[in-house]
């Protein structure tokens, strides 16, 4: 007899749909007195992923009446026009958040684009000044996909502290956010990367797994601590497959998982609500009396 219990599902979807709920109530709230959430967004016009990507992001945004521009970002423009435009956003008013979708083109220097953005804009919260304040456990804007996945933390009333987490990948917009935000929570962390040893046997003391790798299916169900909870960030295109896949394989990790994100429609979606949230944040603030 199989007694194997199903994992959970930590629904993306409708914990996102939940959190636009609440914010489209702030910012009834926000607009009654005048005042208009705008996250405005700088995108490479030439990169059809980001396009899709920022369609979906100012549609989400629309939808709960977050007023949103986009600037095309091409190979003509020039590093000073990208900084200018930055500092133009800054200064504006009535802008409350700036999206400089990942990746810019390659002949302008994206890190020096973040530097140059106002941390009180920074509401994907990935510029160097927003990740010292993360670091330092100061209040700032915090990193919108690990944000989300702290958001299911809360959600699903899972409590890491003294947990062993494992991140999988070192991004600084991923893994490394993720490894201080499950820090906060007094979780007991490592961080696994391209050049760790051993990966399997790190999987095996993990009580909690965040993936954010970029390689479709790499962690195996077989691998992993029977009751473990699994954040996949992963998203992947694999030819010849209907949907995008994670960096965990899902039919076996849901054979040892309490908890598991799918992909997609689980870390994905929260990405684009904390994005939102960390807006009217930003709003309220910014026009706090
Ligand atoms: P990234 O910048 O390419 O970082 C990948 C990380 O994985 C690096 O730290 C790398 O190590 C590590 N890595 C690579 N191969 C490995 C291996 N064999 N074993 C262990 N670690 C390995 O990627 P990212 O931007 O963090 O994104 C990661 C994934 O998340 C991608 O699938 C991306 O599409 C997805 N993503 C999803 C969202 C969302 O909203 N759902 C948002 C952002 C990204 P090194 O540092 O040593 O190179």
């Amino acid at each position: 007899m199989d007694t194997r219990t199903e994992p959970t599902l930590l629904d993306g979807k409708a914990l996102s749909k939940k959190v636009r709920a609440e914010l489209a109530s702030r910012i009834d709230a926000l607009r009654a007195r005048g005042v208009f959430p705008r996250l405005d967004v700088l995108v490479a016009a030439d990169d059809p992923a980001s396009i899709t990507y920022v369609r979906m992001k100012r549609k989400w945004a629309a939808e709960i009446g977050i007023e949103s521009f986009a600037f095309d970002i091409t190979s003509e423009t020039t590093q000073n026009e990208l900084i200018d435009k930055i500092h133009e956003l800054n200064e504006n008013p009535d802008v409350h958040g700036v999206l400089i979708q990942h990746p810019l083109p390659k002949h302008l220097d994206e890190g020096l684009a973040l530097e140059a953005l106002g941390a009180e804009k920074d509401v994907d919260g990935i510029t160097p000044h927003s990740l010292g304040l993360l670091t330092a456990g100061r209040p700032g804007f915090r990193c919108a996909t690990p944000l989300g996945m702290m958001k299911f933390l809360d959600e699903y009333q899972i409590d890491v502290t003294g947990k062993n987490a494992l991140v999988i990948g070192r991004s600084v917009i991923l893994g490394k956010p993720a490894a201080l935000m499950l820090l906060e929570r007094n979780a007991t962390v490592t961080i696994a990367h391209s050049r760790t040893k051993n990966l399997e046997r790190l999987c095996a003391d993990a009580e909690l797994l965040v993936a954010a790798v970029g390689r479709p299916e790499m962690i195996r169900g077989e691998w992993l601590k029977p009751g473990v909870v699994v954040l996949d960030a992963g998203y992947n295109r694999v030819e010849g497959r209907t949907h995008d896949v994670g960096d965990v394989h899902f039919e076996s990790a849901s054979q040892k998982a309490s908890h598991i994100t799918p992909v997609p429609g689980g870390v994905g979606p929260m990405t684009v609500a904390m994005l939102l949230s960390n807006t009217v944040d930003a709003a309220e603030k910014a026009s706090a009396p």
